[in-house]
């Protein structure tokens, strides 16, 4: 029989045999045979009969063939569905990313959420987002995670190949060559992907991904990358739009100081503030000598150089807690939070010396000295409410006009 079936040469096949002829129990095993050119698929069945046995072969090829197909089938079922779960699973996550980005108030809440939403949407990849900063000369990670060591948080565009071409980058451990040069070189990952983020022809940053493994980027999810770049681009151009537009409703365009409104609204929170802790708020007024002979002199140009210049000089002598404001024409205002009269009193005694110091030009004529008159006035002692402590440093600073300026 074996002889019969020459190819077949399973191991333990006449042992079989002899077991149906000692036990009487039938045996039936499936065995792939394949001799000259024949591929088959053959059940072997052995009974006892009398003393001996009987031995049937079925050719089950077909029954098997249909089997392995739909075994095939299902197992491509069962990794479509997996997919598909998968797919859904980011969709949600995704949909909760849009929802807090559309909630965020500023782009600091913005990156700090990135991080926390995105990661997990890319399991098995380190990465971060940058951003361009507005000089443009580097990038700077406003979001990390995984293994992104720290050494490579900044970095000069040039070192990306995405942002020379403007257009997604993606290296696999074959073209090693190609990696940028962010990436780590001491221990490079098996793939990255660098994705610009784009808005109006403006490249805002970057998302950088990388695994150890090329399975964590497939195109799936490499898809899935552009889409979160798209949308992170689009949350930040709005977050950037929103930050302008707020700067220019509190503040003044022409010295950049804070305008009234917000001036008054400050006010009242440092009050509240002053009132829990029991500390004083000085508020100092400035008012420009003579300005109008600025403006008759040298024209309304002149004039708004000389607002330009004391806003500048005011600002580069603020204290972090201090607020500037432009009060209206030439007057300005300064709020010191938990300044005493006295410190109140010796900062605008400095700002006098600086304002005098200011030498500026227009149209290559100098404009001669600056002098200012201040009015200074302090929370609780001349009064507890915004208006009564601006009063009182007004009529302190008319005082100052009225004995000579
Ligand atoms: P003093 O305070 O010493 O009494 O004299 P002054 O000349 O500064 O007095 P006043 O407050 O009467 O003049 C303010 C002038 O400032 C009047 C206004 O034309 C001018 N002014 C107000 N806003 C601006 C501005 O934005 N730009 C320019 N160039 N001039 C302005
Ligand atoms: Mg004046
Ligand atoms: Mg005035």
């Amino acid at each position: 029989m074996l002889e019969e079936l020459p190819g077949n040469k399973e191991e333990g096949l006449f042992e079989r045999y002899i077991q149906v002829v000692e036990t009487g129990e039938p045996q039936e095993n499936e065995f792939y045979y394949e001799h000259e050119g024949i591929k088959s698929w053959f059940m072997n069945i052995a009974v006892k009969l009398e003393d001996g046995f009987a031995v049937t072969f079925r050719n089950i090829t077909q029954t098997k063939q249909s089997k392995l197909q739909l075994q095939q089938l299902n197992d491509q079922l069962e990794s479509r569905l997996n997919q598909l779960q998968q797919r859904n699973q980011e969709m949600l996550l995704l949909s909760q990313m849009n929802d807090f980005l559309q909630a965020c108030l500023t782009l600091e809440e913005a990156y700090k959420a990135f991080r926390t939403l995105i990661k997990p949407l890319f399991p098995g990849c380190s990465g971060g987002i940058f951003i361009t900063k507005a000089s443009r000369d580097f990038l700077e990670a406003v979001a990390t995670w995984g293994n992104l060591p720290i050494g490579e948080t900044i970095f000069h565009p040039k070192d990306c190949w995405c942002l020379r071409r403007g257009r997604e980058h993606w290296v696999d451990g074959d073209e090693i060559d190609l990696f940028c040069e962010h990436t780590d070189r001491i221990l490079p990952p098996k793939a990255t992907l660098c994705l610009p983020m784009m808005a109006q022809g403006e490249t805002l940053g970057l998302l950088y991904l990388y695994s150890d493994s090329r399975n964590h980027l497939d195109e799936n999810k490499r898809q899935l990358a552009r889409t979160v770049a798209e949308q992170m681009a689009l949350a930040i151009t709005n977050l950037q739009l929103r930050e302008k537009l707020q700067n220019q409703s509190i503040r003044d365009p022409l010295t950049g100081l804070y305008n009234r409104r917000y001036l008054e609204e400050s006010l009242e929170r440092e009050i509240h503030r002053a009132r829990r802790h029991q500390h004083s708020i000085g508020v100092m007024m400035i008012d420009i000598d003579h300005f109008k002979r600025f403006n008759d002199t040298f024209g309304h140009d002149g004039g708004d150089a000389v607002l330009k210049e004391v806003g500048k000089l005011l600002k580069s002598h603020l204290r972090s807690s201090d607020i500037a404001c432009r009060y209206g024409g030439e007057e300005m205002t300064l709020i010191l939070p938990e300044a005493s009269l006295e410190i109140t009193y010796q900062r605008a005694e400095e700002i006098r010396q600086f304002i005098k110091q200011i030498n500026i030009e227009n149209k290559r004529q100098s404009l001669g000295t600056i002098t200012a008159s201040f009015g200074v006035a302090c929370f609780p002692q001349h009064g507890i409410t915004s208006d009564a402590i601006i009063q009182a440093a007004d009529t302190a600073l008319y005082q100052a006009k009225k004995q000579g300026r």
